[in-house]
């Protein structure tokens, strides 16, 4: 494993790498060693400020770039994308801790969210309608909103940031990006990948930091609407300053994904799909399987068995390490508070099937966590009612398929789900009724494609708007709509009419 430098990270504001000047920083570790790899800056009120007029500056022309001409800069960043998929890689890897197979994967699910805005010539198309009245024709036509703003998670360096951002380019509008304090690396390489494709100055910028300086971001007069995504304790208050302050503001949160194992389904197909859905990236994903929810006793008894043999043999290890299966979590606090849940749930009654406490890893001072797996677990454990981050996974067994549909109805989180059955019938019934925003029938992470919309229902997304899909467009542009009507110009005849105007 390699040694990674100590470096310090910068912001990127108006095509430039600066410093900062602010007196307050983060470190950057890497879970894979323990080690502090870099310094990262975060920024002042007055330095998001600066940024955000500069954005604001290059508004006026970006927006008027035809969308032929801004699409060619995607075309290219796009390929630079591709070209450097293994940079990227492992930089995530470094930062993140997931392995580089994995990290190549969500840089793949991000350039779809670049493929999707590539169609934004398509998707900005507006409506006509002629001679509504008295000669007049109107139409409607979709506009960018200005200056806009992301903040993003840990978890996923790349994609989240992709996902979130290039359609809100495409469509016109500058983007200024606070990027997880503990994952800033990935978004400067990102920069200089639009740096290269040709981007103008000002229309991507990050600026890095911590909760001040996206209170300052999202309280700020120029920034015209905000996407968050991240646990949910932290989108109910993007959400509630943001609206205060009259933006528009979509807040992904957190997910406690339950799947369900029918009676009729194929135990061992459901066991590998739970082992990848629920432990890979170390289970740091919002859409992991966190709960198995076999059907039956006999469903229960088999599914678990299956399973144990399966998890005893996973393997965490370091991001570069081929035979790791998933990687270190992402802090030593992350670490502790998993390790907590656990302890806690077999306080209150649970039983460890599968005990990942303490792995056998190389490098003893990385964040490393093996998976584990509970049964007998209730509704009424923490680890049960919380998201928990990390590779401890649970068994909630339930008598019927109405249960189970209780069971996730009652749940606060929405976001994923997943059931494997042969039935039809159960499947229909159970994608009809369930309060989950993504249902997965035989697939564990129903993570749609870029081109179809993402969210939770729910704890797991609080606002309207998208990050995925087509509804991202909607979300970053406003519609102006326009009624004309050009006269004759020998004609003479004119009149006042105060009626109100009728077809
Ligand atoms: P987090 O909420 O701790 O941080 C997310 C972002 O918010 C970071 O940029 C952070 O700097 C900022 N932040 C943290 N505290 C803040 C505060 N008090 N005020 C303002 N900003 C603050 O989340 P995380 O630990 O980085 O990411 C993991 C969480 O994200 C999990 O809950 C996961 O489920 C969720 N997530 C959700 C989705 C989704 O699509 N629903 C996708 C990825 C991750």
């Amino acid at each position: 494993m390699e040694t990674v430098a100590l470096g310090t990270i910068t912001h990127y504001i108006n095509g430039e790498k600066v410093k900062g000047n602010s007196e307050r920083f983060g470190y950057v570790y890497s879970p894979s060693t323990g080690q502090k790899i870099a310094t990262v800056p975060y920024a002042t009120a007055d330095e998001v400020d600066e940024t955000i007029q500069l954005a604001k500056r290059a508004f006026v022309e970006w927006s008027r770039t035809s969308v032929g001409k801004r699409v060619e800069v995607l075309h290219r960043f796009r390929q630079l994308l591709v070209k450097y998929t293994e940079e990227l890689a492992r930089i995530i890897g470094k930062e993140n801790g997931k392995t580089i197979s994995d990290a190549r994967g969500e840089i793949s699910r991000g350039i779809e969210s670049v493929d999707l805005a590539i169609g934004a010539p398509h998707i900005l198309k507006g409506e006509y309608s002629e001679n509504v009245g008295g000669d007049i024709n109107a139409y409607s036509i979709k506009q960018p909103l200005g200056v806009v703003t992301c903040i993003s998670p840990f978890n996923f360096p790349a994609m989240v940031p992709l996902a979130m951002s290039t359609m809100a380019v495409a469509v016109g509008n500058c983007m200024i990006l606070k990027p997880s304090e503990k994952v800033p690396y990935s978004a400067l390489f990102i920069s200089e990948l639009w740096e290269k494709a040709g981007l103008p100055a000002g229309v991507w910028n990050v600026v890095n930091g911590d909760k001040d300086t996206v209170q300052a971001l999202i309280t700020h007069k120029d920034i015209q609407a905000i996407s968050f995504v991240g646990s949910t304790k932290v989108a109910k208050i993007i959400y509630e300053t943001g609206t205060n302050h009259h933006k528009r503001v979509t807040a992904f949160g957190g997910g406690k994904n339950h799947m369900v194992i029918m009676p009729d389904a194929n135990i061992d197909r459901a066991v590998d799909s739970f082992i990848g859905a629920a432990y890979g990236s170390a289970s740091q994903r919002c859409m992991a399987i966190s709960v198995a929810m076999p059907v039956g006793k006999e469903t229960a008894r088999a599914f678990t068995q299956k399973l144990k043999e399966k998890v005893e043999n996973l393997k965490t290890g370091a991001f570069d390490d081929e035979h790791a299966d998933f990687g270190a979590v992402i802090s030593a606090e992350a670490k502790q508070i998993i390790l907590k849940a656990i302890e806690e749930a077999v306080n209150e009654g649970a039983n460890i099937v599968v005990d990942g406490r303490n792995p056998d890893v190389d490098n003893q001072d990385g964040f490393y966590l093996g998976a584990t797996l509970l049964d007998n677990v209730t509704s009424e454990m923490n680890i049960y009612k919380e998201e928990v981050f990390g590779p401890a996974r649970v068994i909630v067994s339930v008598d019927t398929l109405d249960d189970a549909i209780q069971f996730i109805n009652e749940h606060q989180y929405g976001n994923g789900v997943a059931i494997f059955t042969n039935s039809g019938r159960d499947s229909r019934k159970f994608t009809q009724e369930i309060q989950v925003g993504m249902v997965g029938v035989n697939v564990p992470i129903p993570i749609p494609v870029g081109y179809h919309n993402f969210g939770g229902w729910k704890g797991s997304r609080i606002g309207e708007g998208q990050m995925f899909g087509p509804d991202t467009a909607r979300f970053f542009t406003k519609i102006k709509t326009v009624s004309e009507r050009w006269f004759d110009s020998t004609g003479t005849e004119s009149e006042t009419n105060f009626d109100f105007p009728s077809s």
